[in-house]
């Protein structure tokens, strides 16, 4: 392998700050195998030093896990948003783009701010209501049927690659998203969860809620974790129908 080959060559999108313009930046960094995009950007932060030579500041990211569950290191990889924890420099072609998801605003580099999904969940109530802290016993048995599907939408980690795939999520739209929508049939198919089930209904019947989906499908194809995401929309399309009836018929 020549010199060349030995090195990872990563062309990075970056910005100081919320407000300030954004910039690339370009990397050579050592190739070892079975590393993912997380470990190259640890080495960028080890020895700060870009392509040219010079000394720069080190790429700012956020991750937690680093098993594809927190949801926290989404960005755009090669023009597609994913996890950058699982993404294996291996199996991705170079040079290797790196930008951050351009649906939330920029706090620096490639980290974002996700607030505005977790602002969805709570206009949704995605939570299963719980009366006190003490302890209520065991709370009523699914269907196992139910429960198969239902572990699949409970899998979301809020990593906002659906809202980034979305053309409907932009800033001149108030649409609220895949993934909340999800949760609301989520939580609507609990047997708790389902005391709440007509408000979460009643949220997203205002502006910014199902009717903004344009049937555009990008979100089912990006989910990592495989989500029936345009199931979940059509179900709930269908329970906000019949709850705009019952509310019409009073
Ligand atoms: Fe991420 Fe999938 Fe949840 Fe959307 S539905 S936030 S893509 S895990």
């Amino acid at each position: 392998m020549s010199e060349t080959a030995q090195k990872i060559h990563l062309i990075i999108k970056r910005q100081k700050d919320a407000n300030s313009d954004p910039y690339t930046e370009e990397f050579l960094i050592p190739y070892r195998p079975n590393m993912n995009i997380i470990s190259a950007l640890i080495e960028i932060q080890r020895n700060p030093v870009n392509a040219k030579g010079e000394t720069t500041t080190p790429v700012v990211w956020e991750s937690v896990c680093l098993e594809e569950v927190c949801g926290a290191c989404s960005m755009v990889i090669n023009g597609k948003p994913r996890q950058a924890c699982s993404t294996l420099i291996d199996k991705i072609s170079q040079p290797i783009h790196l930008a951050p998801l351009t649906t939330f605003p920029v706090i620096r580099d490639l980290r974002v701010d996700r607030q505005r999904m977790f602002d969805a969940l709570k206009r949704v109530k995605a939570w299963v209501p719980i009366d006190g802290t003490y302890d209520l016993g065991a709370g009523p048995r699914m269907p196992e049927k139910t429960r198969q599907w239902a572990y699949e939408l409970s899998k979301c980690m809020t990593c906002g690659c659906c809202l980034e795939a979305c053309p409907n999520v932009n800033a001149k739209s108030k649409f609220i998203g895949p993934a909340a929508i999800s949760q609301v049939r989520l939580f609507n198919a609990h047997p708790t969860g389902a005391m709440h089930k007509e408000e979460r209904l009643e949220a997203l019947m205002g502006e910014g809620g199902i009717t903004s989906c344009g049937n555009s499908q990008n979100c089912v194809q990006v989910c990592p974790k495989g989500i029936p995401l345009t199931t979940s929309i059509a179900q709930v399309n269908r329970q906000v129908t019949l709850q705009s009836f019952r509310n019409f018929f009073g």
